[in-house]
């Protein structure tokens, strides 16, 4: 009640803004993960790792537009690169040259890749990636894990949040719907627990036959931000080979955890890889990467191919504002958000020792979820107190720091000490009180 009192005092021009939303967007808002109670702070503007709200404050960023902006906002770097092109047009019917340098780079740094395609989201990415993998396989089913979010694609959307009452065994979780109006499972996915590698090679020597797609996050958002063992990641590529199952890395998110992707760090090669987020330099991106016989099935040499259309693929302000951006992700950046995140978790484990709360997160992405268990898979902490959360997440927003309401968060290269060490008081204030 306190906490939200006073955030009502802060923020009255958003609390304006939303009213007049609620009038055109359901529920107020027009992309689920903003969603905050009891409303959240509509942003004027962004520099380097600070956020002005319209009420003229100003926050620390803490999650980068969902971990999409490694540079943190309008980078002199990007920015010139993108002014540059915006003076040129913004989009053509015909390729440029402009994103060819993007697309041979996402190819050097990820060796499991050979031929990529562009796309205009994470989302869009894992419909094509899913396609090309059904198309190669040709077999229908799609196994994926329980807790991983593969963005809105109907034959993904299952078990991403599953209500537990309705998910059945641990072992042999039930496929629950995360959104109304999917077209149903209908022999399409199945589901199987994250990190578990017996259940795994129990499922998939009974079903190998349908199944054509395994669907892994290498490094989970909705799972603590967690990379799942090497040994599960193993299994998984052993096992895709021996029954012809194209294996599908989802790294729209985990591609921010090292130079060479989560897959670089694990030593495990995927078939197909989708990027999103960081590769687009803050513009709205995806893509599709891997091995030339499977995404080759575009190709119109071919017959009935995989077609793959698509007005804005490869826009050329985003092919130069994503290339600016990953061609200053160097080792040594990735290194140094290796330091820090390890500092920061280490840091947040010692505030929260003795209570139910647990601190887990790969390279520059933290999370703080309250359960006393610890994290290895999504039931482990589907049961957290959410309201904790929340109401922490908004008594760090009244403090001077934007996280996910779940308590998920993110540096920059920007970021600096002085703003973290600021974070983690403000934290250890709120945690303690
Ligand atoms: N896949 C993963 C692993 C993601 O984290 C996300 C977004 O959070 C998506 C797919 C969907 O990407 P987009 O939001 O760009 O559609």
């Amino acid at each position: 009640g306190e906490i939200e009192a006073r955030y009502r005092q802060l923020t009255p021009k958003s609390a304006e803004l939303f009213a007049r939303a609620r009038e055109v967007f359901p529920g107020g808002f027009t992309r689920d993960a903003v969603m905050r109670k009891p409303y959240a702070p509509f942003i004027a503007s962004g520099s380097g790792s600070l956020l002005k709200d319209v009420d003229g404050r100003t926050v620390v960023d803490m999650w980068f537009n969902a971990t999409s902006l490694p540079l943190g906002h309008a980078h002199p770097h990007v920015l010139a690169a993108a002014e540059q092109q915006l003076r040129k047009g913004t989009a053509y019917f015909g390729p440029t040259e402009y994103e060819l340098p993007l697309a041979e780079l996402l190819i050097d740094r990820l060796p499991s890749t050979e031929r990529l395609r562009f796309a205009n989201s994470g989302s869009e990415a894992v419909m094509m990636a899913v396609r090309f993998g059904r198309a190669f396989s040709k077999k229908p089913v799609v196994l994926k894990f329980e807790g991983s979010y593969h963005g809105s694609y109907d034959d993904v959307s299952w078990s991403v949040s599953p209500s537990l009452a309705q998910a059945g065994e641990i072992r042999s979780p039930i496929p629950v719907a995360e959104s109304a109006g999917l077209a149903g499972t209908d022999g399409r996915m199945a589901v199987l627990p994250f990190n578990d590698i017996e259940a795994l090679r129990a499922y998939v020597e009974a079903h190998h036959a349908e199944i054509g797609v395994m669907l892994v996050e290498p490094m989970a958002n909705r799972i603590g931000l967690l990379m799942p063992d090497k040994d599960f990641l193993l299994e998984a590529r052993a096992l895709c080979d021996r029954h012809n199952i194209v294996l599908i890395f989802d790294e729209v998110i985990a591609f921010r955890v090292g130079y060479n992707g989560a897959q670089g760090l694990m030593g495990v090669a995927p078939d197909l890889t989708t990027l999103g987020k960081i590769i687009g330099g803050g513009f709205p991106v995806g893509a599709i990467a891997g091995r030339a016989d499977v995404l080759d099935l575009s190709s119109p040499a071919l017959g009935f191919r995989v077609t793959h259309a698509g007005t804005f693929n490869a826009n050329p302000m985003v092919a130069v504002a994503g290339y600016a951006t990953m061609e200053r992700l160097t080792p040594e950046v990735f290194a140094a958000f290796n330091r820090t995140g390890d500092d920061i978790r280490r840091r947040l484990a010692a505030i929260c020792e003795g209570l139910p709360l647990q601190v887990t997160g790969s390279g520059s992405l933290f999370k703080i979820t309250a359960t006393g268990n610890t994290i290895r898979n999504y039931r482990d902490g589907a049961a957290s107190n959410k309201a904790w959360e929340n109401a922490v997440s908004l008594a760090m927003l009244n403090e001077g720091f934007l996280m996910t309401p779940t308590l998920s968060g993110a540096i920059s290269t920007v970021t600096t000490p002085e703003q973290i060490d600021v974070f983690i008081d403000a934290f250890k204030t709120i945690v303690t009180q």
